[in-house]
C-alpha cells in the first residue's frame, strides 16, 4: 500500500499536520542538525519545530562541511543545547544579552554524541542546559532518563525561557496530535492483532 505523504511536513496526506504548524517569530535562531537516522522517523520533532519557526533550519547529515557558515552568523552567539559538567543554564541569559544561535543535535543520545564527535567545531561550542525537571509527553518512544524530553519540546522550553513572555506553546500542536495519532494507531494494531483470524 502506498500512501502519499505531504512534502511539507511528511506525514501521509490524509494525516498531514501542516494546518496545526504555526509560523512563529523568534530572537532566537535555533540550528537543528538531525543524524539521517532520525529523517523517516515517524515522530520527527525536529522537523515539526523547523517548520514552525521562521528563524530556524533543519539540516539533516552525519559530517556537516558547512559548519563554519552556520555557526557563524553575525548578532547571534552560537551555543549547543547538550549536557556538559559546565554547561551554562538558559535562565542565566538576560534578554539583553546578544540572541542565541541554539544549535540542537537531533537523535538518540548515541546518534548525537557522535555527531558531536565527528564534527569538532560541534563539540568545541559552549553549551547550554534546560532546567531540571522538565516532564515530557512523549510516552512512546523510550527517554533517555526522567525528564528527558523530545527535540520540539526541549526548543520550546528553552524559548520560553529565552523569550518570556512570549509563548511558543503553538509549536506543540502538532505534536501532540501526532502522539494522539500514534496511540490510535498503535491501539488500531493490537486490536487487528489480537482479532486476527476470529
Ligand atoms: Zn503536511
Amino acid at each position: 500500500m502506498s500512501r502519499t505523504q505531504c512534502p511539507r511536513c511528511q506525514r501521509p496526506q490524509s494525516h498531514c499536520l501542516c494546518p496545526l504548524i504555526p509560523s512563529l517569530d523568534s530572537r532566537t535562531r535555533v540550528l537543528l542538525l538531525q543524524h539521517p537516522s532520525e529523517v523517516n522517523h515517524a515522530l520527527n520533532t525536529a522537523r515539526l519545530a523547523a517548520l514552525g519557526l521562521n528563524n530556524a533550519e533543519l539540516i539533516v547529515g552525519e559530517v556537516f562541511e558547512d559548519l563554519p557558515r552556520l555557526l557563524n552568523q553575525p548578532g547571534y552567539q552560537a551555543q549547543l543545547l547538550f549536557p556538559a559538567d559546565d554547561a551554562r543554564p538558559l535562565q542565566a541569559y538576560a534578554p539583553c544579552d546578544e540572541p542565541l544561535l541554539l544549535v540542537v543535535p537531533d537523535g538518540t543520545w548515541r546518534k548525537a554524541r557522535k555527531l558531536l564527535h565527528l564534527n569538532p567545531l560541534l563539540a568545541a561550542l559552549p553549551r547550554v542546559t534546560l532546567a531540571e525537571g522538565g516532564v515530557s509527553r512523549y510516552r512512546l518512544r523510550k527517554a533517555p532518563g526522567p525528564g528527558a524530553l523530545s527535540t520540539v519540546e526541549a526548543i520550546v522550553q528553552a524559548l520560553q525561557v529565552l523569550e518570556a513572555p512570549a509563548s511558543f506553546e503553538g509549536l506543540l500542536r502538532p505534536f501532540e496530535a501526532l502522539i494522539e495519532g500514534q496511540i490510535a494507531a498503535m491501539g488500531e494494531e493490537v486490536f487487528r492483532r489480537n482479532h486476527a483470524g476470529k
